[in-house]
């Protein structure tokens, strides 16, 4: 479940019980966080960061990179960021974040997984470059943000056509509602994870909609151009 303490935005009750990790998902009232650096450490500072987040660009494919301390800033043509030491996050406004760690290996990431992305399995690569980087994909949890659901998130078939060419038929990934064709990108990013070897307890997937819920969150098909933003998922040790 996401919880929302003293308001600045939501956590994640599975991560908030690990010793030696701040993550956040901030939502509408925290503001901008794709062009407004000054509310992105805002947002961190408040969480107990004491300096800014590194953050992924995103071009919506599927390549990790793994930074240190030497990186700072926005690093260029990755959608997934792992680090030992620093803190990292990603921007969303309907895809799919996710924020991972192993806390005794010492590693954590964020992702940015929309549907081209999520193609890709951008959160598989992910925890394959976590265990590259000494993590145990036993211990590794995840927690999956808000993002925009399967009942609001309608696609052309030819795009479903994509996802079962590459996924098979998976009645929870893609289905028809009111005679349209809806993908389920939060189920399949989950089903990744899985496939990857994280275990289903450590995983905290709580049913969201950004569309649904648009009066906490930013939505990238339910905003308009004067109401719309993006919200940061962040995590780093303490
Ligand atoms: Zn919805």
């Amino acid at each position: 479940m996401l919880q929302n303490p003293s308001g600045i935005g939501f956590q994640s009750t599975l991560l908030s019980q690990l010793g030696g990790v701040i993550h956040g998902f901030s939502n509408r009232s925290a503001g901008d966080m794709k062009y407004s650096s000054e509310n992105r450490d805002l947002f961190a500072h408040k969480l107990g960061f004491k300096t800014s987040p590194v953050l992924a660009q995103q071009v919506h494919d599927n390549l990790i990179r793994t930074v240190d301390s030497q990186t700072m800033g926005i690093v260029p043509g990755v959608d997934g960021l792992v680090s030992r030491d620093v803190t990292v996050a990603v921007v969303v406004a309907d895809c799919v974040p996710v924020l991972l760690v192993d806390p005794i290996g010492k590693v954590i990431a964020a992702v940015h997984a929309g549907w081209k992305g999520t193609v890709g399995s951008v959160v598989g690569n992910a925890v394959g470059e976590m265990v590259r980087m000494g993590g145990d994909v036993r211990r590794i949890y995840a927690a999956i943000g808000a993002h925009i659901g399967g009942c609001c998130y309608d696609v052309p078939v030819e795009r479903v056509d994509v996802f079962v060419n590459r996924f098979g038929h998976d009645e929870k990934m893609a289905f028809q509602s009111d005679g349209k064709w809806h993908l389920d990108i939060g189920w399949l990013n989950y089903r990744q994870l899985i496939e990857a070897g994280v275990l289903q307890d450590n995983i905290d997937a709580p049913p969201t909609c950004t569309s649904c819920q648009n009066d906490e969150f930013f939505s990238y098909r339910k905003d308009t151009k004067e109401t719309y933003g993006e919200m940061m998922a962040v995590i780093g040790f303490k």
